[in-house]
């Protein structure tokens, strides 16, 4: 009885889990001006998203000529950034090629430099979404559906009454390539003057809009995001476990200057990332109003903030069903885990007295149990990079990666109804 009612608990828990990570439903061309419109954005992105825009292409230039047109006309002052740039932290050969940077400063009432009237005040926002997309594929949702949300974001901020502080929209060049935009804007500029960078991504075509790294000192700006954001997904594990990967974005480049910064991205439907599939049609519009609604309410939530509160102690922080954002220093991790095993032992003793509980037997059930489960794990371990767990079957891949294919999980699969 027992038994039934945790399982039943259990399987509600997952459902309404799955339920409530979900995007915010996409609103249309109606939505009143002074909100983000999912429907505006696609509007935007239907104009470049069309055809491939790797950087040196034809559909490049004129994706890059359009992004600039319209931010002219959305408000900002733009100018286009290029110049030669060589990325020596990603890897021999070093990446390197003449970029092109879209940089759209929406102007705030303080003017460029900040309220206090001295230069690099640090008031500023950064946003960042690159423009590149892979030659295979036309990009709609990496990093189409970000940069069409920051031009709506633009357009949004603007209808409501612009902003006290400087927001700069840095449509970035050549991340595709190895962050070469993000570096050359870096050297170029500095970031002196930004109080944070958020950096906006995709790794596939749907599903809710998930913070994924953040900045060094987190704690205060992932205070905000909680705020800011009516769909906070985070999850601090999550960037635990992708430092660990042989993976980089812009946001890599921004992070090592230390600055204040958040990374995000939506990751559902992974079999488009990178291919010829990655098109509008494909794209999740709710994922872009997801997009959207976190870039402004982060602006709103950053316009006029003290840049020197913005960093402070690392957090841990997880959601619940994508409603709450449970957060705290992550100086009270040892303490708590101290208390968590303190009532388990607590618990396991009360048990034991009463009869009801054999610590032991728990103990050696639980080790049979893990010694099955685990045991077809070094099959399917290790992608290598992120196109080898698209194709694991390319021949580049290195050995591990390609055992991750569907035959060895046939294999895995296998050996492990064998060893049952
Ligand atoms: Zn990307």
């Amino acid at each position: 009885m027992v038994l039934l009612a945790v399982s039943s608990l259990l399987a509600l828990l997952a459902l309404l889990g799955t339920l409530a990570l979900q995007p915010p439903p996409a609103k249309g061309t109606d939505a009143p001006q002074g909100e983000f419109s999912a429907a505006r954005a696609a509007e935007y992105l239907t104009e470049f998203a069309r055809k491939p825009h790797p950087l040196g292409s034809a559909e490049h230039t004129r994706v890059r000529e359009y992004l600039a047109r319209t931010a002219r006309e959305l408000g900002a002052e733009v100018v286009v950034q290029s110049g030669e740039v060589v990325q020596p932290d990603m890897g021999s050969p070093f990446p390197s090629a003449t970029v092109h940077n879209v940089i759209a400063r929406l102007p705030g009432e303080n003017g460029p430099d900040g309220r206090d009237g001295q230069g690099d005040a640090g008031g500023a926002l950064l946003l960042v979404a690159h423009y590149d997309s892979v030659p295979n594929g036309p990009g709609a949702s990496d990093d189409g559906a970000a940069v069409a949300a920051m031009l709506e974001t633009l357009r949004a901020l603007k209808a409501s009454g612009g902003v006290e502080n400087d927001v700069v929209f840095l449509f970035s060049d050549g991340e595709e390539l190895g962050a070469l935009g993000a570096e050359f804007f870096t050297r170029e500029h500095g970031l002196d003057k930004f109080g944070a960078v958020l950096n906006w991504e995709a790794r596939g075509s749907g599903g809710p809009v998930m913070l994924f790294e953040t900045g060094e000192g987190n704690l205060p700006l992932i205070d905000l995001f909680a705020e800011a954001n009516p769909r906070p997904v985070a999850n601090s594990l999550a960037y635990e476990v992708y430092k660990r990967l042989p993976n980089d974005s812009d946001f890599t480049v921004f992070r090592k200057e230390g600055v204040a910064g958040l990374n995000s991205a939506f990751i559902e439907g992974f079999h488009d990332y990178h291919s010829r599939s990655d098109t509008v049609e494909q794209l999740d519009r709710d994922s872009m109003q997801h997009h959207g609604e976190a870039m402004v309410g982060m602006v709103r939530a950053l316009d006029g903030a003290d840049a020197e509160q913005l960093r402070g102690e690392n957090g841990v922080y997880f959601d619940l069903f994508a409603r709450v954002l449970v957060r705290y220093p992550v100086s009270w991790a040892l303490p708590l885990a101290g208390l968590t095993l303190t009532v388990l032992a607590g618990l396991l003793v009360w048990g034991a007295r009463r009869s009801a509980l054999r610590p032991l037997r728990v103990v050696a059930a639980r080790g049979r149990h893990s010694a099955r489960w685990w045991r077809p794990v070094p099959w399917s371990t290790g992608c290598g990079r992120w196109r080898c767990c698209s194709r694991p079957t390319w021949p580049r891949c290195p050995w591990p990666s390609r055992t991750t294919g569907a035959g060895s999980w046939r294999r895995s699969a296998r050996s492990w109804a064998a060893s049952c």
